[in-house]
């Protein structure tokens, strides 16, 4: 694989880089101001959208998956909780309209909208036990008067209080399909937000459907119906491999420049041999983990079929070098550290979330060792 940048994907990189910055400082302590954040989630997208970045996997934007990884790292470094909010909206909701919308109405109304930063998407797919691994769906659409009808209820839904439409998986027609709910839905019913542990500044409910009617247009089945849940869970662990990296990068370039500057026992903290050593673990963890996303995103984009298990051994290894990182450099930081606000404080809150969403990781464990052994 090629691990250069050709001189417009590291033009759209910067640009990516650019545009969040504005909305780096109110990641912070403001993180759980959750009426600002939701302010900044309408104003990011359109800003965002100027570079082509809301539009990537959704279309022929000529810019692929390895790059989109490196600007990915960029925005979930500077603003956790918006990078989870757009990426939902932009990356998996957009995609499965992209992918699977069978008509020109969806594309024309919700696509469009989507990638131009206008509309809010979320996915909806787990359910009450929420591991979609162990339990089939129990939501299910059926015709009815010349309309679908819907009927479930989902568990944990990143974007669900904002969002203008809901992608929520189910049963139709004895096959998987994914039914795109409008938020003012007859019979939709949003739960209270969740208070969380990390990326609190993300909007996240329950929500029950009950009899909600859409046209039979917004129901999405992919050519084989199969591959819906596994893509969509592909599509999730692809945004938490780019959670991660900016996790990585927060942690890194906190834990670095405290080192330099802050003074004990008359020297800058990296004077100290441990110091030092803990630093070159935290660099080596975060490069290598930057190396295997890459990896894993330019197989996407040449040998898809080689792509699963490297995304599940990339989402494996970034989230759990995440969650060991920002302990590392909230030990270099130390008492510094452990105030609420700085960004691997943020960084070792948020890292949880990467390996219990989507694939968790003890599952993927099993898929990568079944695929060794030619199981699957
Ligand atoms: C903040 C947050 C936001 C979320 N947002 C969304 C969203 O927008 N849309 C959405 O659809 N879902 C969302 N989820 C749900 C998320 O995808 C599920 O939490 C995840 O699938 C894990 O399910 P669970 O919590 O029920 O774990 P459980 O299934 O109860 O698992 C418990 C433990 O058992 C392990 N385990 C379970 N099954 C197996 C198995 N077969 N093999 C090996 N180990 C196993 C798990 O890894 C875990 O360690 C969100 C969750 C959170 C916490």
């Amino acid at each position: 694989m090629n691990y250069d940048f050709s001189e417009k994907e590291q033009n759209f990189i910067k640009a990516v880089a650019e545009c969040i910055q504005p909305f780096a400082d109110k990641a912070g302590p403001q993180d759980s101001d959750r009426a600002a954040g939701e302010q900044d989630l309408g104003r990011v997208l359109p800003v965002l959208a100027e570079t082509g970045y809301t539009g990537v996997g959704c279309g022929s934007t000529g810019i692929g998956t390895q790059t989109l990884v490196a600007a990915m790292e960029h925005v979930a470094a500077a603003a956790p909780s918006l990078f989870l909010g757009l990426e939902m909206s932009s990356r998996v909701f957009g995609r499965a309209v992209a992918a699977w919308a069978q008509t020109p109405d969806l594309y024309d109304t919700v696509l469009t909208r989507i990638q131009s930063g206008r509309g809010l998407g979320a996915v909806a797919l787990s359910e009450e036990s929420m591991n979609t691994e162990n339990q089939a769906l129990e939501t299910h659409g059926r015709r009815e008067d010349g309309q679908v009808e819907v009927n479930g209820t989902k568990s944990f839904v990143i974007n669900g209080p904002l969002a203008d439409w809901i992608a929520v998986a189910g049963q139709f027609e004895d096959q998987g399909a994914l039914f795109i709910i409008p938020r003012d839905t007859p019979g939709l019913t949003l739960g209270e937000r969740f208070v969380t542990s990390g990326y609190e500044g993300a909007a996240i409910c329950m929500l029950t459907l009950e009899n909600c009617r859409v046209p039979a247009t917004h129901v999405m089945v992919p050519a084989n119906p199969d591959d819906l849940l596994p893509t969509l869970r592909l599509w999730e662990n692809q945004v938490m491999i780019g959670a991660s990296l900016g996790a990585l990068k927060a942690a890194f370039e906190t834990a670095r420049d405290s080192a330099k500057i802050n003074r004990t026992g008359g020297k800058p903290a990296i004077a100290y041999q441990a110091v030092a050593f803990k630093l070159s673990e935290v660099l080596t963890l975060y490069q290598t983990a930057q190396l295997l996303a890459y990896r894993a995103a330019w197989t996407c984009d040449t040998l898809p079929k080689e792509a699963e298990s490297l995304i599940w051994c990339a989402k494996v290894f970034c989230t759990e070098a995440a969650e060991k990182v920002a302990g590392y450099a909230l030990q270099i930081l130390s008492s510094e550290g452990f105030l609420s606000g700085n960004p691997a404080e943020r960084a070792y809150r948020n890292a949880k979330l990467g390996q219990i969403y989507g694939t968790s990781t003890e599952i993927a464990r099993v898929k990568i060792g079944d695929q060794a052994l030619g199981y699957k």
